[in-house]
């Protein structure tokens, strides 16, 4: 008589079938109503609902516990698929791609060695291809897929680091515009530079780096004997939108010969557009960029991934075989991702892009990246036809700032304008964050989310210039 498995993490046919499509319904449910609901929860709970805060040692009843979650865990998160998520940069997702993790999840793929694992190589290098002709980059590009933005970077600036420093980061300098997300300064702090390392260059009254300031930096830093090492350009700031001009930091960084790292975590969704492409002009001359499809191709959380002029950088970086892993060191024509960054264990994040883009087309994503921008734009002259607001900066790649304007001085202006998004975070109605431009507190909004309307747009400038003034009366 052969043994019978005793799994005890295991479910019967039935219960698994009823247990997960129990799970889709929910999520169909979610994706259908959330335009309906109101954007952050009303009021968060401090704690876990009683029934949900002890392990036990008995098993739970797994119906009742998929409802307990739904109104205890998820009722409590942002809803950052809906339309009127405006703060930093929203997460509209996909239902596609949301299927893709569960399929991924579900075959508990091992994205880190290709031997014996070709599907999921094969589908990662093509995604990664396909995402480094977007960025025309030459044809032996290469990179991978990451958890975010922060990792994209930390993992370009480490192969810069062993290409152009040979791992010796005493007087090396790095040179970014003011704009530039903090997660660079943080990577650097990863890598072993202290923060006096970093330059930080002005910018033009446009935001974007000024590149005679810049080079002025570099030569300077060269003759008091430091070592310029790496210039970071931003496509696409996190405060307005600002693509720094690429194509002059190419040059720059070829003339010197510098580490040429893009941080497109943003702004490389507008790629599929035209129009936006054309204002990222010289992006594929970058030696590393950063790219996160979990910002603007519309992908659930995590999907990013690090693109690089030569994928042999990120191998001398990062490849090791120990003797526990000689097994799966790959012949010549594959790709061990495990060699590329510092993750050996991975998930198969380039899954859900790949499905997706099949699934709905690359047109779909176009005409999505374009709706946001034409979307940024009506956002801002909606402001601009009614006479209390003051457009900061204007729509650039899907960001406008903006300010409610009154009879007072800066410091009550600031004032009011931080209560005005408190109020309207509040109301739930939509969602907007906060910033500071030229030392004054601005109201942010990146009205990128596909299913969003005009008349969203319409009725959440009414309901932010009502909060305004009636916090105007309360003064
Ligand atoms: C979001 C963002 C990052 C960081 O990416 P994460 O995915 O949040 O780690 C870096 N740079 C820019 C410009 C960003 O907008």
């Amino acid at each position: 008589m052969s043994e019978k498995r005793q799994n005890p993490l295991a479910l019967d046919k039935e219960s698994m079938r009823k247990f997960g499509y129990a799970a889709v319904d929910a999520i169909v449910e979610y994706f259908d109503g959330v335009d309906q609901q109101s954007v952050v929860p009303p009021k968060s709970r401090q704690s876990l609902p009683r029934n949900l805060q002890e392990f036990s040692e008995e098993p739970k009843p797994i119906d009742t516990l998929l409802k307990d979650s739904l109104s205890g865990v998820f009722d409590d998160c942002m809803n950052l698929i809906h339309p009127r998520f405006f703060a930093y940069i929203p997460g509209p997702g996909n239902f596609v791609s949301t299927v893709g993790d569960l399929l991924v999840s579900g075959h508990n793929v091992f994205a880190g060695i290709s031997p014996h694992n070709l599907g999921a190589q094969i589908v990662e290098a093509n995604t990664i291809r396909w995402l480094c002709d977007l960025a025309d980059m030459p044809e032996t590009a290469g990179g991978l897929f990451v958890s975010g933005g922060s990792v994209a970077i930390l993992t370009g600036l480490a192969a810069g680091r062993t290409r152009i420093l040979k791992d010796r980061v005493e007087g090396a300098r790095i040179y970014c515009s003011d704009q530039t997300h903090s997660s660079v300064e943080r990577a650097l702090g990863l890598l072993g530079f202290d923060s006096s390392q970093l330059r930080e260059v002005n910018v033009k009254p446009d935001f974007r780096i000024d590149v005679t300031d810049l080079e002025r930096q570099i030569c300077a830093d060269a003759e008091s004997g430091y070592k310029p090492f790496c210039i970071i350009g931003n496509a696409g700031t996190t405060n307005t939108g600002a693509v720094d001009p690429l194509d002059e930091l190419a040059a720059i960084a070829a003339k010197h010969e510098l580490w040429f790292h893009v941080d497109a975590a943003y702004g490389g969704g507008a790629l599929l557009s035209q129009r936006g492409k054309r204002q990222l002009e010289g992006i594929g001359l970058a030696d590393s960029i950063s790219f996160d499809p979990h910002k603007w191709l519309f992908q659930p959380y995590e999907n990013a991934c690090v693109l690089v002029k030569d994928p042999a950088t990120l191998r001398d970086t990062f490849r090791r075989v120990p003797d526990y892993m000689r097994d799966s060191d790959q012949p010549q024509h594959l790709t061990n991702y495990r060699d590329m960054s510092p993750q050996v264990t991975r998930g198969f994040k380039a899954f859900k892009l790949w499905l997706s883009l099949h699934a709905y087309g690359v047109s779909a994503f176009r005409q999505s990246v374009d709706h946001g921008l034409d979307m940024a734009e009506y956002f801002q002259s909606v402001l601009e036809k009614r006479k209390n607001w003051q457009v900061v900066t204007p729509a650039t790649l899907g960001v406008v700032t903006f300010r409610y304007l009154f009879d007072g001085n800066a410091e009550q202006q600031d004032e009011l304008n931080r209560e005005l998004i408190q109020c309207i975070n509040e109301d739930g109605y939509a969602f907007f964050s906060s910033t500071r431009i030229h030392g004054r507190d601005v109201n942010r909004g990146c009205p990128i989310n596909p299913a969003l309307t005009h008349a969203d747009i319409d009725s959440t400038v009414a309901k932010l210039e009502e909060l305004a003034q009636s916090l105007l009366d309360n003064h």
